[in-house]
């Protein structure tokens, strides 16, 4: 099947919207950004200038108010704002994910009823898969949604809710008697609404400022077209959308680590020992060929799979690699950049610890790196074999 219909976005019209983005996050992003880190405050004023922009609108087609351009270019913004601050990445990317499951699987009436205010901002979206339980083992997943008249019923508690608090739709996953389906949750934003309450903030080692939260749902009625397309065909819907998921990691994982090797390599030239920069010393030099080496590969992956998918061809595999490879790449370039920095890389006065804090996630986020290989190699195996990857 063929799931991006978005034609390829002109180049110029990519690096202008890229070098606008690359501006907002120099001057309004970066000297704050730490601050309201360390603070973990949600930057409110941050977020309406990315809505002005039109970022909550990238992928969103233009017939329904967005900007329609393709997820080559959805990618490089995603490594602007990560280069800038990695969360403002994650205020994007369920919204994204959950417009992508309108775009692609809701009717004609849904995509009217959603898209036009989620492309603003006015609107916006988060997803919820995981439970406590239902991590990598999404198929077991207990929240579950029974059928009374024309109403669905959600009963349950789903984990790691991003955006979850200030999204005013949530894509849900759900047991229903069909097997795993996905209501598009229409809900105000805030920490209860109905049946549904926002029943803990998960405090975070990184990626602060932005809320991921456990949200309880206690009989709370759905209307019955809420439902995304077929029943018990929501889990498959999901995991296709969770490849641009995997590819906005990707790219978050290049903007973090673009920003640790850009401060390791500036750090490295100022900074001087035994009478010259540290630049000069060959262990040093090392570290930054290898840096800049895993970069640009990280780069070539994340944009392989954001134009494969693009093209309309299962990513399944090249989101997998690029997901991986990105993220472990990323941890390790922001490890290093700690190290060339020395004592003051350990210290909140310079950003280089926060690259340390968040590229983590990037290694856990949208299937763990561990659970990335099980997809590579099962899609791998798959089209040897000349079947489709499940
Ligand atoms: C900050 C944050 C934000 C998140 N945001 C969202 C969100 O917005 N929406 C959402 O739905 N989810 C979200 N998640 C959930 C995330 O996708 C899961 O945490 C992730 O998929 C791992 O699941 P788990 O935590 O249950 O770990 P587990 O599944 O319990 O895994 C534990 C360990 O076992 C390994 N493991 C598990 N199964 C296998 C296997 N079969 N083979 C080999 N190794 C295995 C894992 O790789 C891991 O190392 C978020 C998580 C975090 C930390």
């Amino acid at each position: 099947m063929r799931i991006m219909t978005t034609t390829a976005t002109d180049p110029e019209v990519r690096a202008e919207l890229v070098a606008t983005v690359r501006r907002f996050i120099t001057r309004e992003v970066m000297p704050v950004a730490s601050d309201l880190e360390h603070a973990d405050t949600y930057p409110e004023d941050i977020v309406e200038q990315m809505k002005a922009l039109g970022l909550f609108g990238i992928a969103i087609p233009e017939a329904y108010g967005g900007l329609g351009l393709d997820l080559l270019t959805y990618t490089e913004v995603v490594e602007e704002l990560a280069y800038g601050w990695m969360s403002l990445s994650g205020v994007v990317n369920t919204h994204t994910i959950a417009a992508h499951l309108i775009v692609h699987h809701g009717t004609e009436e849904q995509k009217r009823r959603w898209l036009p205010r989620m492309a603003t901002g006015e609107l916006r979206g988060c997803l919820s898969l995981s439970e406590a339980d239902a991590g990598s083992d999404t198929r077991n997943l207990t929240c579950r949604a029974a059928r009374d008249g024309d109403e669905f019923v959600v009963t349950g508690t789903k984990m790691w809710v991003t955006n979850g608090e200030r999204a005013g739709i949530v894509a849900l996953a759900v047991r229903t008697d069909e097997g795993i389906s996905c209501l598009i949750v229409e809900k105000d934003p805030g920490p209860r609404f109905g049946g549904i309450a926002v029943s803990r903030n998960i405090g975070k080692l990184g990626y602060k400022g932005i809320e991921t939260v456990e949200m309880t749902y206690d009989g709370h009625r759905v209307p019955a077209d809420a439902l995304l397309g077929d029943a018990g065909r929501g889990l498959g819907y999901i995991l296709g959308a969770l490849e641009v998921g995997r590819i906005n990691i990707a790219a978050r994982a290049v903007g973090v680590a673009r920003a640790a090797f850009d401060a390791a390599l500036a750090y490295a030239q100022e900074r001087r020992t035994m009478g010259k920069p540290i630049a000069e010393h060959q262990a040093i030099q090392m570290k930054i060929a290898d840096m800049a080496t895993k970069l640009e590969a990280a780069r070539l992956l994340t944009r392989n799979a954001a134009e494969r998918k693009q093209a309309g061809e299962r990513a399944d595999v090249e989101a997998g690699m690029a997901k991986l490879f990105a993220s472990e790449a990323a941890f390790e370039i922001a490890t290093d950049a700690m190290r060339i920095h020395g004592g003051v890389g350990y210290t909140t006065e310079l950003p280089v610890e926060r690259y340390y804090r968040d590229a983590p996630l990037m290694i856990i986020g949208e299937g763990t790196n561990e659970i990335q290989r099980l997809v590579i190699a099962r899609g791998l195996l798959a089209r040897a074999s000349g079947k489709a990857a499940g």
